[in-house]
């Protein structure tokens, strides 16, 4: 048994629902999303930026998709081999654990972050290296894994493309996909030209030219590199088998260069067979980067003698994942496969960005899943984060069913902090005065005239302020401006009355 993992510790264990860890880590920002949102609104830099490139990948994705006449079809075979591996995760996760073993690979157990930064610190510390090569991947985004490396005096460089641009402006990712959306050609080359030390001064904003040099800069780490530190798009559980789906090649670097690999990997990541991974080859892509097949898919067994990295070790996550499975509405949201096509459709995401998510996870798939993880209270302003609309359900390749989880988890917040609270909210109060005034045919008469007098708060056709406990609405919206005069007047005054 590694050394790493506790005495005792199997799926079955792991997924013991009632001891479920809470999701710790870079799943919460410091500000409701509301205070974000409203800054990120006022840089019109940023929503050229985003709506420039999420107009592109729309077009793009709709093309490819139109192409397929069984897109629904496929998008349902989807939705049901997710659920399936979730009905079974300990099954699946105990057999692509003997598989990965059977091949010479070694399984980790990680309850939260802090397990799995601890981990793979000591796994790293264990080689004597002090850099690590990385291929993009939101669990160790999710899990800190950049910044305990650091303080353990290990730096782990960034090899995709965006994540380099993130890493070296100091910055953070707000896409899932492409992490540095929010920044242009202009800004990326000013990055490069400030970070890079190597780079050529007469570096143009060409995005062949910004491609080249970031190439010319990492080729250095990849030949160098003694470990590499992936995630992972799916796990082949009959097999033992992992892949990784990218554009770029240097994913490719990372898995067959090194001669120590870490894949750090959610629990979730999980599916039975190579005939489940067929169908999730031909949505992921035109989901994601609206291509047909991705430029790169990079498959391995454990270890192969003589042949890429000579050490695999394999952290699964849990990091709250088993507190998502518990909530019976709510786990759909772990058949995520990181695609990207409900934010690049959401209206909210396009105008916000994702930073003002505060959580690695941001637009609609992060306005459930972080909260789901982390549990409500920590996250509670997300849920509300839609205008829930239902784009990112049309567009979500495994179907899933974003705007009932966030109604899911609005329902959860109130009634989480009505138990918190146990003193009726303002919202109970009001909306049990509303149902005592609508009981009575005369008391609500009387209440349609009495609500004509806010007529006089009406400016330009609009109210924007009522008084207090009203001004919870108006914070957030205008108020509709009440007719002049009500339904019974006029209905009497038409002469249609004739009781
Ligand atoms: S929720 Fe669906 S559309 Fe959004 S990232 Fe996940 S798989 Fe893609």
């Amino acid at each position: 048994m590694a050394p790493w993992r506790r005495a005792g510790d199997t799926a079955t264990t792991f997924l013991g629902l009632p001891t479920a860890p809470r999701g710790v880590g870079h799943l919460r920002g410091s500000e409701p999303f509301p205070v974000a949102a409203r800054r990120a609104l006022a840089d019109s830099q940023l929503r050229r930026n985003l709506g420039k490139a999420t107009t592109t990948i729309r077009a793009k994705r709709a093309a490819v998709v139109a192409e397929l006449p069984d897109w629904e079809e496929l998008r349902e075979a989807g939705r049901a081999v997710k659920a399936e591996a979730m009905r079974h995760l300990d099954r699946y996760l105990e057999r692509l654990e003997a598989q990965v073993e059977a091949r010479s690979g070694t399984v980790h157990w990680a309850r939260d972050a802090t397990e799995a930064n601890a981990i793979v610190t000591e796994l790293i510390r264990a080689t004597g290296a002090t850099e690590a090569v990385k291929v993009k991947s939101l669990a160790t985004d999710e899990i800190g894994l950049n910044e305990a490396l650091s303080a353990a005096g290990i730096t782990a460089y960034e090899t995709d493309l965006a994540e380099l641009i993130v890493q070296l402006g100091r910055d953070r990712p707000s896409h899932i996909l492409v992490p540095a959306i929010h920044r242009n050609r202009a800004e990326i080359r000013e990055i490069f030209l400030r970070e890079m030390g190597d780079v050529d001064p007469a570096l143009t904003d060409d995005p062949a030219a910004l491609a080249e040099a970031a190439r010319l800069h990492l080729r250095r780490k990849f030949l160098s590199a003694k470990v590499g530190i992936s995630g992972a798009n799916f796990a082949i559980a009959e097999t033992g088998t992992l892949c990784v789906v990218e554009s770029e090649g240097n994913g490719r670097m990372c898995l067959t260069l090194p001669q120590t690999l870490i894949t750090v990997m959610g629990i979730e990541k999980v599916i039975g067979s190579w005939a489940d991974l067929g169908v999730f080859l031909q949505l992921l892509p035109r989901s994601s980067t609206g291509e047909r097949m991705n430029p790169y898919t990079s498959l391995w067994t454990g270890v192969t003698p003589g042949d890429g990295p000579q050490r695999f070790h394999l952290v699964l996550l849990d990091n709250g994942r088993t507190a998502a499975l518990a909530d019976e509405t709510g786990r759909q949201a772990l058949h995520c496969i990181r695609c990207s096509a409900c934010l690049n459709v959401c209206p909210v995401y396009e105008r916000t960005g994702g930073h003002a998510y505060g959580s690695v996870y941001p637009g609609p798939i992060g306005a459930v899943l972080s909260p789901l993880l982390t549990g409500v209270e920590d996250n509670a302003s997300l849920p509300y984060a839609s205008s829930l609309c239902g784009a990112c359900y049309d567009a979500c390749p495994v179907k899933i069913d974003i705007p009932s989880l966030l109604v899911h988890l609005r329902a959860r917040h109130v009634e989480e902090a009505r138990r918190a609270r146990r003193l009726p909210s303002a919202e109970a109060v009001t909306m049990a005065a509303a149902a005592w005034v609508m009981a009575d045919p005369g008391r609500y008469a009387s209440a349609q005239r009495a609500g004509k007098s806010g007529r006089a708060l009406s400016r330009g056709g609009r109210i924007r302020a009522l008084p207090p406990p009203l001004s919870a609405w108006t914070r957030a919206r205008d108020a509709p401006v009440p007719p002049a005069m009500t339904f019974r007047e006029w209905w009497r005054e038409s002469g249609r009355d004739r009781s």
